[in-house]
């Protein structure tokens, strides 16, 4: 069978990769729904990328750190974007202004997890969890990102483990000068509150990786309704050209809600995705919710089918993080992956 790749229409590539219609670090999800048809040469030159620019540059690449989706044994991000403040009892603290809170998916509370902020310059943040400082290899190779010069380095954790880190740290030869200062002591607590500002804007890049989803998504849901030659169409021109080639016109619009599951109206996130496609004025359209942050309407053509009315096309899923499942939204039930078409439930 000869593959055509649906973002440079190339046949004569490598295909054994699989492209995660969302990417693995964004949350794993049975049915796990990946493609066939990407081949590893936009895989590996262009897409990769644009997921290494998300994780590090945008708010919900952020939050796949803090709801710890892949388990990462070290994180980094940029241009200190995201400014936390904790109130404990209702009082303000600076106790927790210098460390990396992750969540609990489940709940959406805050885990405080061991570990060291390395703050480096140009606005390179590292954290590293104890198997991240362990792992020499990684270490080094996180480092050499971050800079090893003009660091501070913030340790958070109980006595032991904070001992710990600051040996293992000293005996990979980087010696660092303690500030008695900035000692800071104090319990966590149940009442504590977590609140966050972030400044992001969005550049172009993240927005050909949230392009690249929606796409991902129309795609694996064409095929299977059996509809995939379409995805070869010049209809699809416009999207493909600006994810790969980083040309024309970007696609993206960002509503200001998010997604919310009933129950989590408050939060100002939560750990599902929100993934729906439907048609308006004769355009096909992809709605994009990561962690219900915001929302990004991807414009990904005219209405291309003609076997299918409008009426009976558009449908969406709720990838949920904590459940590691894919949901209808209308009736929280789970789906197969042979479900997932474009047409309605
Ligand atoms: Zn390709």
């Amino acid at each position: 069978m000869t593959r055509r790749c649906i973002y440079c229409l190339e046949t004569e590539r490598k295909f054994d990769g699989e492209e995660h219609v969302v990417s693995q670090f964004l949350g794993k999800f049975d049915p796990d729904l990946f493609l066939k048809v990407v081949c590893d040469t936009c895989n590996s030159k262009v897409i990769s990328k644009l997921e290494s620019t998300f994780k590090e540059d945008a708010m919900e690449g952020i939050l796949s750190a803090q709801y710890r989706c892949r388990k990462d044994s070290s994180i980094r991000f940029k241009n200190d974007k995201l400014t936390t403040t904790f109130r404990v009892n209702g009082k303000p603290t600076t106790m927790f202004s210098n460390i990396f809170p992750c969540l609990d998916p489940a709940t959406g509370k805050i885990e405080l997890i061991p570990h060291v902020l390395v703050k480096g310059p140009n606005g390179r943040n590292l954290v590293m969890f104890w198997e991240g400082l362990r792992d020499a290899k990684r270490f080094d190779k996180r480092m050499n990102w971050t800079g090893k010069k003009n660091l501070t380095m913030y340790f958070f954790g109980d006595d032991d483990t904070v001992g710990k880190m600051k040996r293992e740290i000293r005996r990979r030869g980087l010696d660092f000068r303690e500030d008695e200062e900035n000692i800071e002591k104090g319990e966590s607590s149940e009442e504590m509150i977590f609140n966050y500002e972030f400044n992001a804007t969005l550049d172009r890049d993240v927005e050909r990786f949230i392009s690249k989803i929606a796409f991902n998504y129309f795609a694996y849901c064409t095929l299977q309704s059996n509809l995939g030659e379409y995805l070869y169409d010049d209809y699809f021109a416009a999207i493909r050209t600006f994810v790969i080639y980083d040309v024309g016109e970007s696609p993206v619009t960002i509503l200001k809600h998010g997604y919310r599951t009933a129950g989590t109206e408050n939060r100002p996130h939560i750990a599902a995705h929100f993934l729906t496609f439907y048609e308006a004025n004769g355009r096909l359209l992809v709605n994009v919710s990561l962690f219900g942050f915001l929302t990004y309407r991807v414009q990904i053509s005219a209405y291309p089918f003609k076997s299918i009315p409008p009426s009976v096309f558009g449908k969406g899923y709720v990838f949920d993080v904590a459940k590691h499942k894919i949901l209808r939204p209308d009736t929280g039930e789970p789906v197969q992956k042979n479900d997932v078409s474009l047409l309605r439930h």
